[in-house]
Formats: C-alpha cells, structure tokens, sequence
C-alpha cells in the first residue's frame, strides 16, 4: 500500500468524467487500498480516485464513525430528493471552503470490490453530502460549482487548515472529502 499524491485543482483529470471499471481485480483492489491510505493520511472523509490523477469510477467514504472505508465501483446517483445549505470542503482545494446546495436524500447505486452491486441510501447526514461530493469528483465536478452564491467560499484561518475531523456531525460536515 502506498499514499499517492493529490494531483492539484487546476489538473485536467478532475474536470473529466471517469471511466467505468469493467473488472475488479487485483489492480483494482491494489488502487482501492492506496486510495484508502491516502484518505485516512489527507485526514478526509472521502476521495474519488480522480483525485490521485486516476481517470477511473471509483471512489471511497469513511466518515468518523466508520471503522471501515465504504469502497464504491461504478457508484451512480439513482435518485436526489431536497435541498440544503451545507459548508464543504475538498482535499484538492486546500484550505478553502464554501457554502454548497446540496440534496436532502440521496440513492446511490454501485459496486463493491467484490463485483456485486448494491445500493446505499443516505438522508441528511455527512453520508448524504460526501455520496455527492465523490460521484461529481468522478462526474468531473468540484464544489465549487454547487456554491449558493460565488461569494460564498472563504479562506481558513492558518491555525484551523486541517484537521477537523473531531466533534460532532456539524463539525464533520465542514471537513474535507
Ligand atoms: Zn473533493
């Protein structure tokens, strides 16, 4: 396993679809475990594999209280329900963040590494958010297209850059994915 780098937000592969995963093997399950690493060392919740200059649709979640990282192949928003404000962040925007529009419910359908799909329902909670987060990742899309208003996006304080994983879920919610 190994920490692979951020590419930087200006790179080509973030603004780009992804490709579809035809087969989960072992290149893919190698990909998989270092996006993972590169996760838990970023300190974020979530990362799409984009991220690390990878143009595949894979992406991976672990939310504070998780103790596993949620692994999504091919993951596609089926439904979106709702709307709401929510502060975001994002590992290939260091040390910004901003206030987004995003769904109130969402469904989500993929795979996991074992090649079987299945589907994950999310409501109002940082799961919601960073389901859509990471599918736009992999859509070509950052969060700074789902601003409320383009002045709604601010520059953190040097002392409280990182690390804001600690705390409750409306701490959480401004951490980086
Ligand atoms: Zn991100």
């Amino acid at each position: 396993m190994a920490v692979r780098p951020l590419v930087s937000a200006q790179d080509p592969v973030l603004s780009r679809k992804t490709i579809r995963v035809k087969r989960v093997d072992a290149g893919i399950r190698r990909l998989v475990k270092d996006m993972i690493e590169t996760m838990h060392y970023a300190q974020g919740v979530g990362l799409a594999a984009n991220q690390i200059g990878v143009p595949l649709r894979i992406a991976v979640i672990q939310l504070p209280e998780d103790e596993e990282a949620l692994v999504l192949v091919n993951p596609e928003v089926v439904h979106r329900e709702g709307s709401r404000e929510l502060t975001e962040g994002c590992l290939s925007i260091p040390g910004y963040s901003g206030c987004t529009l995003r769904s109130e419910k969402v469904h989500v359908k993929a795979q996991g590494l074992d090649g079987k799909t299945f589907r994950i329902k999310a409501e109002g909670d940082l799961m919601t958010q960073a389901l859509e987060h990471e599918t736009d990742h992999l859509d070509g899309h950052l969060y700074v297209e789902r601003l409320v208003s383009q002045d709604q996006m601010w520059k953190h304080d040097e002392d409280e850059a990182e690390g804001e994983l600690e705390g409750d879920a409306t701490e959480a919610a401004s951490s980086s994915n």
